[in-house]
């Protein structure tokens, strides 16, 4: 018999028997880390089969538990792409359907012909024979509730249950830090309940109180983070900014301006302005929406600071942005006032002589230091830990920066302040005026020649287009339905556009090949831009007026309204063309409609609150909140209760040393880029 011991959690999940090093690596890949990372990592959902349906009740899109007899196994290999096929005829006394599996060679020995088993997978038109099938199913032998979680290659839903039972059988568990009467008021189940629940629940409503029991611990931790961070502001102080003395400069400035601030652009600005009047240091969000002009603002708060002899920091989500606003910005305010760039893949000026450095997160995590620093301005970036703060800090200690942070998604206040703690917002409503409405459609396969063609008139014209697709190349993609940049850019020199100047750029390039295919974009020759997501956030390439989504339904709204914000942004009339290779699926249809319809940021994000709950507006834009899990803001009334026990735990918070680290431990790392 082996004996049970406590384990430490934070054991690297490599340490659970049978996992070891190299799939702890595939685990790495989705964020797993430690055993307690895995044993409080959510199922994607869950398929509960104690009611299976039939198989002719199966409608194209649908994703329903069957139960079917197998027969017919075989296996064959796509010439192209290399990938081997699974095919097997699934059947039940109401009709059959095929399974097709991609890339999963093994599952030809682990069915019984004959035998019954549950299935589990959506119900889509073959890709090579048109015929309406069962999508690389999950399968299960017995009845019951199974979690089905985020896979990746390598790495099955299957393995990753099956190391959470050695996980568990080895004896780690998970700590409770919530007091028993907290428990006991709001009906929750116990920790060490709720993860058993979760991974191996016996019931579905069981595993639905064990899902939100594990969500209201990470909400917890999350407000706790915010609270502490708010604490530490309070006790801290800034430097107070006489902006009365800069005004008549910043009036100048703003007169000798190409444009005319809008009426919310004003009133953001002088909200910053009195905030930077107060010895406490500025927390505040601008929220706008694309291209609403967020820039200038930033501009605006930094000009007092630096007229008064302090610094600005401005922290980009990427380096061709931060390119981009080195440039622009650099013309903005023109002679007297000093920038620099800093990115993992160039430096541009003197840093230590500089007014106003902009960067991405390189900045702080080579530690520079920058002397007198009076505000630091996050643009498109939620989170960022007090720790990082703490680093850009100046040396004397007790002084912090002031701090903005721009974004144009548009989470509800109310939201917001439970996310980010009492953070103060600014809201800009109304674009700049004399903005064409961007002509959106749907395109079907049939008429992508003459999209091209209409795009090499505008090319020919002098303007430039985007093409965004959601995979990089050559990745996992078992559906099939994800478009790559590479293969994508290949595929497009064989048209009419071929002739064009095409750049590709996507994340996994290097720093210096990344920049210099963007520099040839913005400023340069190049009209074509082949692109993964990387150009989602604030990039203004103002003769860009065209863009092609591929595979649009991957992106979710807010997302997709972020890519179209590249475009349209001069008086030329600007176009986006969608495909997609899932438009079957009504959902998907639906939601592109809902696209195409609004142009606006704030009522798409609606859509997906409605649609999908809040979770979907940070889910979406990936860049900008790393660290929140959209699944965890689903259910508002969940966030409420977490705030209420939060506030009840933060004085107690030091008491609980497990708890206390790991709220600690929320602040030190987050990744910018
Ligand atoms: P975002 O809010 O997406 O960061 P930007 O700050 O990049 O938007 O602004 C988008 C474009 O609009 C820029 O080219 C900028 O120069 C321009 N712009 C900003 N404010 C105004 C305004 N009040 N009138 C006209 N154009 C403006
Ligand atoms: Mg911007």
């Amino acid at each position: 018999m082996s004996k049970k011991s406590i384990r430490d959690i934070t054991d690297s999940v490599s340490e659970i028997p049978f996992v070891g090093k190299s799939r702890a690596k595939a685990f790495e890949h989705l964020g797993i880390m430690t055993v307690e990372d895995l044993l409080f990592n959510l199922p994607r959902q869950v398929v509960d089969f104690s009611c299976p349906v039939k198989i002719k009740d199966l409608k194209l899109g649908d994703k329903k538990p069957i139960l079917c007899r197998v027969s017919q196994i075989k296996q064959n290999r796509t010439f192209r792409k290399k990938m081997s096929i699974t095919r097997s005829l699934l059947s039940d006394n109401s009709g059959s359907i095929e399974a097709v599996w991609f890339n999963q060679p093994y599952l030809t020995g682990a069915f019984k012909t004959g035998n019954e088993y549950l299935f589990f997978g959506e119900v889509r038109p073959d890709k090579y024979t048109g015929r309406m099938v069962c999508l690389n199913p999950q399968f299960y032998k017995d009845a019951g509730v199974y979690p089905i979680y985020a896979q990746t290659e390598n790495l099955t839903s299957r393995q990753i249950s099956q190391a959470l039972r050695n996980a568990i059988d080895a004896g780690y568990v998970a700590s409770e830090y919530l007091p028993s009467d907290v428990l006991k008021k709001n009906n929750l189940p116990d920790i060490q309940t709720a993860i058993f629940d979760l991974h191996f629940p016996k019931k579905i409503d069981r595993y639905k109180k064990a899902k939100s029991r594990i969500i209201l611990n990470k909400l917890i931790e999350l407000i706790l983070a915010n609270l502490l961070i708010k604490k530490e502001n309070e006790k801290s102080s800034a430097k107070k900014i006489n902006v009365s003395e800069f005004r008549d400069s910043l009036d100048r400035f703003v007169e000798k301006l190409p444009f005319e601030l809008t009426a919310d652009q004003l009133k953001a600005s002088s909200e910053i302005l009195s905030d930077l009047q107060k010895a406490r240091p500025m927390n505040r969000i601008v929220q706008g929406d694309v291209g609403s002009g967020k820039t200038i603002v930033g501009v605006i708060a930094s000009l007092p600071i630096i007229w008064s002899g302090q610094k600005a920091v401005w922290l980009s989500p990427t380096q061709v942005l931060a390119n981009q606003h080195y440039k622009n910005i650099k013309k903005l305010v023109g002679k007297k006032i000093k920038v620099s760039l800093f990115t993992g893949a160039s430096k541009k000026g003197d840093i230590g002589k500089s007014d106003l450095i902009i960067g991405t997160h390189a900045l702080i995590q080579k530690g520079v230091k920058i002397d007198s620093l009076g505000l630091v301005i996050v643009d498109e970036q939620h989170r960022f830990g007090v720790k990082q703060r703490e680093n850009l800090k100046s040396k004397n200690k007790k002084e912090i920066p002031h701090f903005l942070s721009l974004t144009a998604t548009p989470i509800p206040r109310t939201l917001s302040h439970i996310i980010f703690g009492n953070c103060d917002i600014s809201i800009i409503y109304s674009k700049p005026v004399g903005r064409k409405k961007i002509k959106t459609f749907i395109i079907p396969e049939s008429k992508r020649d003459s999209s091209y063609r209409f795009i090499d008139k505008l090319i020919e014209a002098g303007q430039k287009a985007f093409i965004i697709c959601p995979a990089i190349g050559a990745e996992f993609d078992p559906e099939g339905d994800k478009k790559a940049v590479v293969q994508e850019a290949e595929r497009v020199k064989a048209t009419v556009i071929g002739k064009r100047n095409i750049r590709i750029l996507h994340g996994k390039m290097k720093p210096k090949e990344k920049e210099e295919s963007f520099r040839q974009f913005a400023f340069g020759k190049a009209q074509v831009l082949v692109s993964t997501s990387v150009v989602e956030v604030g990039v203004d390439v103002p003769e860009a007026t065209a863009m092609i989504v591929e595979d649009a339904h991957n992106f979710g709204l807010a997302q997709l309204h972020q890519f179209r914000g590249r475009i349209g942004r001069s008086d030329l009339q600007s176009y986006c063309f969608c495909f997609s290779r899932n438009l079957d699926n009504s959902v998907s249809r639906e939601r592109l409609k809902v696209f195409v319809q609004n142009d606006n940021g704030f009522k798409l994000a609606q859509h997906d609150l409605k649609l999908r709950g809040p979770g979907a507006l940070l889910g979406l834009n990936q860049s900008g909140f790393s660290g929140i899990n959209p699944i965890w803001l689903e259910d508002t009334s969940l966030l409420l209760r977490a705030k209420k026990i939060a506030d009840l735990l933060m004085p107690i918070m030091k008491s609980d040393k497990y708890l206390y680290n790991k709220v600690k431990s929320k602040l030190k790392t987050r990744h910018l880029e």
